[in-house]
């Protein structure tokens, strides 16, 4: 089996080159060509010298995985769904405004943590994405959009995404080594140079690991929070009988010492009738007094038999204004793409679920 190059970051790849009794130098330079310049193909890589890519030929690839199907939004959000040779695969989301272009990148096939209203949870957990299959998504997503018009604004751009987040399918930090290398990657001036500000991971709330990620790849934090008390979150966010709110709160507070930014982004999905009363809010303001945070609300996104129901306009005015008259900043977040179900929680279709419990629901998908 060729090396898929793509699987290393800088400190890897130049490990595996001085095997193959090449100089450091020579990987930073194919490093560069891989992922700044997008070029896959080693004859394209002209300032190499020809026998080390006939050698390169021979025993690797630059191979980020194939597309499935690629979708645009009419909001102009992008989705493409990626063939990890399991069922119908991964996703990928490219959100355009007007400053920024926005990646959502998937870290697992599935996922095993259940939360109740999330459509990955409920179709189970497959396996962890490789470090190649992680970057490699971001690979594709630069070099398709490339030199294309992609700001709203009208700029086009070498450099189409300027942000990630971790927020697809899968729970990034229960895939902790592939996932920190494809950080690294996207964090390394040899490749994407994009700022730790610029890329967040997104956890369920995995305390230990969140503690492992501030130190060996401290980049912006989101936690998903989505219920102000243990009753409430062990319900819909099954992990918090591991990690339980208390614990969660001094871990986001340990995290924010090395942080790129100066506070949490606490995620909140709003359920109607579930977790949007003001009763909700006030509980919310309190139990995250001693965080400095964010907030983002996520109205609902539903899904075939989800069982849960949109937020309405109303409870969901109340319960912000609430956080915000508790001195919160909060901020919706606007659904987009929903047209190709391109919205969070509405990710990709069939999982060939591993984790041995019978998949509850399929998850409809453009197959
Ligand atoms: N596993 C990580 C990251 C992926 S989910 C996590 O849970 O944080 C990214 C975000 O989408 C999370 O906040 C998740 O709770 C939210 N989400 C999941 N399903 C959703 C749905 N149906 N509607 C709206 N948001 C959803
Ligand atoms: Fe997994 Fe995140 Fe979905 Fe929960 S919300 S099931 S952690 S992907």
């Amino acid at each position: 089996m060729p090396q898929n190059l793509l699987d290393f970051d800088l400190d890897g790849l130049t490990a595996w080159f001085t095997e193959l009794g090449e100089k450091p130098f020579r990987a930073r330079q194919v490093f560069h060509w891989m992922h700044q310049a997008g070029v896959a193909d080693f004859a394209q890589m002209t300032d190499i010298a020809k026998s080390l890519r006939e050698k390169l030929q021979q025993h690797a690839v630059v191979a980020p995985s194939a597309i499935n199907f690629a979708h645009t939004s009419t909001d102009g959000t992008r989705k493409w769904l990626f063939d990890v040779g399991v069922a119908n695969g991964i996703e990928t989301v490219f959100i355009p405004e007007e400053d920024r272009g926005t990646l959502c990148v998937s870290s697992q096939v599935g996922c095993a943590l259940e939360c109740t209203f999330c459509s990955t949870g409920r179709q189970g957990f497959n396996r962890n994405l490789t470090a190649a299959e992680i970057i490699g998504q971001l690979w594709v997503a630069n070099h398709s959009l490339r030199g294309e018009v992609n700001r709203t604004n009208g700029d086009s751009s070498d450099r189409p995404v300027t942000n990630v987040v971790m927020m697809g399918m899968g729970e990034p930090l229960a895939n902790f080594e592939n996932v920190v290398t494809a950080l690294g990657i996207m964090l390394d001036d040899h490749a994407y140079g994009l700022s730790r500000r610029r890329v967040t991971v997104s956890t369920s709330g995995l305390v230990p690991a969140m503690d492992r990620l501030a130190e060996r790849c401290p980049v912006a934090l989101a936690v998903s929070l989505h219920a102000p008390t243990d009753a409430l979150r062990d319900q819909i966010v099954p992990i918090n009988k591991k990690y339980p709110l208390v614990e969660l709160m001094a871990a986001c507070r340990r995290y924010l010492v090395h942080a790129p930014r100066d506070f949490i982004t606490f995620e909140y999905v709003m359920l109607a009738g579930v977790n949007d009363q003001p009763e909700h809010a006030r509980q919310l303001a309190e139990l995250v007094r001693d965080v400095p945070c964010k907030f983002n609300l996520i109205p609902f996104n539903p899904f075939p038999d989800s069982g849960y129901d949109k937020p309405h306009a109303e409870p969901m005015r109340v319960f912000r204004q609430i956080l915000q008259d508790a001195g919160y900043v909060v901020t919706t977040r606007k659904t987009r793409g929903d047209d190709i179900d391109a919205a969070c929680g509405q990710l990709a279709g069939k999982v060939a679920d591993k984790s041995g419990r019978v998949i509850k629901r399929m998850h409809k998908e453009a197959a």
